[in-house]
């Protein structure tokens, strides 16, 4: 079988960063250490036109399809054929609710290979957070439970307020003084954490986590045709009990599949347990 060195086929290349908040601090030493890919950033590059957080610009699509546009139209901008974008959520826990989550995608596209590489990290590390203040002291005990200063704060009138909106607030003076203004017009300031990558040093670190997956995922290739982002498209319950042998509903198997060539694999016990704790089990433990 064939085998592709996939640093030969990026080493030495320019790998434009789609990115108008300073994710190359952190996204751009991991790519190069790992993939030998010379970064660049555009900084005329308005990523802000494919949605804000704090709600300037609404999203129209999905994460992926978002992620996919900012990151074709950086190609279209730049005269470069390699890009790396990232595209983050914020709210409930999709899957556990209630909790604050942080969802990050982030997306490689090689025009030179055809290649569309994807890879996610959902974390529940985050100071995703925003309460109506009454008070001083009610802003600055929440500035402090988000760590304020090193991560940034919005303030405005109400959460939908669109008009006299401060964000990347990151000194104390700042955020006294515009507190200040902002009551004497109203009854309540609205606060939130400022999610860009550069007012969140927390989200910097997903973000960085992010790019190691999404390194690992294109080194994954394709058993039979070699591409690369072989990835799980499914996990599969039913990893049996210790004690009786019946399925639980734990983890057994991952199916891999290759977006190119439609190849499939089954890999057995990924988290390298081939039996689960009776604990664990409908029958044992209903
Ligand atoms: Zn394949
Ligand atoms: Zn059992």
């Amino acid at each position: 079988m064939k085998t592709v060195d996939i640093k030969a086929l990026l080493a030495g290349r320019k790998l434009l960063i789609a990115t108008k908040h300073g994710k190359e601090t952190v996204i751009a030493p991991l790519l190069k250490n790992a993939l030998g890919v010379e970064c660049i950033v555009d900084p005329s590059f308005d990523s802000d036109r494919f949605g804000t957080f704090s709600g300037e610009v609404e999203r129209l699509h999905d994460p992926v399809t978002t992620l996919r546009n900012k990151c074709l139209a950086a190609l279209n901008e730049n005269a470069c054929d390699l890009v790396i974008g990232n595209e983050g959520s914020f709210g409930s826990h999709p899957y556990i609710g209630v909790i604050p989550a942080d969802d990050e995608w982030m997306m490689l596209i090689d025009r030179k290979n055809g290649w569309e590489i994807v890879a996610r990290e959902l974390s529940v590390k985050t100071n995703f957070a925003g309460m109506e203040a009454q008070s001083l002291s009610e802003l600055l005990a929440f500035a402090e439970k988000v760590k304020f200063p090193e991560h940034g704060l919005i303030l405005r009138s109400s959460p939908k307020s669109q008009t006299d909106i401060h964000k990347g607030i990151n000194d104390l003076s700042r955020l006294t003084d515009t507190f200040h203004r902002l009551i004497q017009k109203n009854e309540t300031v609205y606060v939130e954490t400022d999610m860009r990558a550069l007012f969140n040093p927390t989200r910097m670190n997903v973000i960085g986590r992010l790019t190691e997956k999404l390194i690992n995922t294109i080194r994954s290739t394709c058993p039979s045709c070699q591409t690369p982002g072989f990835d799980v498209v499914e996990a599969i319950p039913g990893l049996p009990c210790s004690y009786c042998g019946l399925r639980t509903r734990s983890l057994k198997q991952h199916r891999y599949q290759c977006k190119q060539c439609q190849q499939e694999e089954i890999r057995n016990f990924p988290n390298g347990k081939e039996q689960e704790d009776p604990m664990y089990c409908d029958f044992c433990n209903p």
